[in-house]
């Protein structure tokens, strides 16, 4: 019987053609994906629907850091789903509690909060902060301040947070008391963070907003001013963190500590997960039943977050990123240096990278995208002026140097113009 009903279901999804196509007809259009279609991916390599290799720099953004089907997290992943799936919150469990002294052992934190993307952790991070501030010192001190140009998630209270305002736009009324300001300016972050201020949050390298990464001396002086104005500093690493800049988070690269942090995307190598860490006297506002989710820290998500985390967290492995990174960078910039008509720059830390367009080629991003797809190479863009590559930390030599050299071979394409 159960046989009969697998080979069922197994026939009826063999039956269910679907291409590029479908989307269009079912999916809500709130993508605009490409063309290609991927079916198979191991380590750095995809593969499309009509078996074309693509190499991925995007790691499908910077989520899958050890690469496609890394066998020691497809590994773990099996043995839990053969062991235990989900138990929700009335019971905990070995994977997510081994996760969560895991994390707390290698950061700041004390304690973690588990949820399932990095809008989520957001979320939980910024509730927090309000409940903190209401809890610490009444309800006059719930201003939130924010960049300009950040990006935080899409809940309601994230994309208002968030400093992009085509992405708030016709979901009005929004949650109040957030102001923005502009990255990286010391004085403007000095003159915002004032007595009513409950959180400063910051990306300390802006990823969706343009691969920017914070000066040192930016981030120090938030610190300065959340600690004077009794403000909490919460850093989002949903991109940046988890050994993408060749620390285990950004953070510890500048030796500033946030109260808060936010981890996602690489957490789960592709399987969803977020966190939140904090440290003990912040999370003890968080009573039961103030806050929780359904599948937070369930036991597949944690297991594999585990994997995750011992393996990127080795110092040869970090030091590693750093030293592919440097690479890159090398690579980057030569190509900046032979195509100065089309770009201004290359920026970023470790493996975030972003390639800055020149004036004239200003809004072009998408085109040298699909320019590089065309020769096989995937990237990603950030924003409509900087094409931004963000490769598996498990990235080779040999890879990189295939990657610059699709790239040169898109951008001829792109420059020489079709009869
Ligand atoms: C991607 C991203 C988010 C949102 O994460 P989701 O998992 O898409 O909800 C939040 N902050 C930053 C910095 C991000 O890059």
């Amino acid at each position: 019987m159960n046989a009969i009903h697998k080979m069922h279901i197994g026939s009826d999804q063999q039956a269910l053609a679907v291409n590029r196509q479908t989307f269009d007809e079912v999916m809500v259009p709130t993508y605009a994906p490409s063309a290609v279609l991927p079916v198979r991916g191991l380590g750095l390599e995809v593969w499309d629907q009509g078996g074309q290799r693509y190499l991925d720099f995007t790691s499908g953004i910077a989520v899958t850091s050890l690469g496609h089907a890394n066998p020691v997290v497809v590994d773990a992943l099996c043995e839990q789903a053969k062991t235990l799936w989900h138990l929700g919150n009335g019971y905990t469990n070995e994977p997510v509690l081994r996760l969560a002294k895991a994390l707390t052992d290698a950061t700041f934190a004390d304690r973690a909060f588990f949820c399932n993307s990095g809008a989520e952790a957001n979320e939980a991070a910024f509730k927090l902060a309000r409940k903190y501030a209401h809890s610490k010192f009444g309800p006059n001190k719930s201003r939130i301040i924010s960049c300009v140009n950040s990006f935080h998630g899409r809940t309601l209270f994230t994309v208002s947070v968030g400093g992009q305002p085509k992405y708030t736009e016709g979901f009005a009324p929004l949650p109040a008391q957030i102001d923005h300001i502009p990255y990286n300016d010391i004085e403007a972050a000095r003159a915002a963070i004032g007595d009513d201020v409950c959180a400063v949050v910051v990306e300390p390298v802006q990823g969706e907003g343009g691969v920017m990464p914070a000066t040192l001396e930016y981030l120090q002086a938030l610190r300065e001013f959340c600690d004077q104005k009794g403000a909490l500093l919460i850093f989002d690493e949903v991109q940046c963190g988890v050994g993408r800049t060749g620390n285990l988070y950004a953070y510890m690269g500048y030796g500033v500590t946030p109260d808060i942090l936010t981890s996602a995307k690489a957490l789960g190598n592709g399987y969803p997960i977020g966190a939140m860490i904090t440290t003990d006297d912040i999370a003890s506002v968080f009573v039961v039943g103030t806050h929780g989710t359904t599948y937070g820290g369930n036991p597949l998500a944690s297991t594999v977050a585990l994997t995750v985390l011992q393996t990127i967290n080795q110092p040869e492995f970090l030091a590693r990123v750093k030293q592919a990174a440097a690479k890159l960078v090398t690579g980057l910039e030569a190509i900046v240096r032979d195509y100065p008509q089309v770009f201004a720059g290359v920026r970023g830390s470790g493996l975030l990278l972003g390639m800055v367009l020149s004036d004239a080629y200003c809004g072009k991003a998408k085109d040298i995208q699909k320019a590089a797809e065309a020769q096989g190479l995937l990237l990603l863009i950030a924003g409509m002026d900087v094409v931004r590559l963000a490769p598996a930390l498990v990235v080779s030599d040999d890879q990189i140097d295939e990657a610059t050299q699709l790239l040169r071979r898109g951008l001829d394409a792109f420059l020489t113009p079709v009869a």
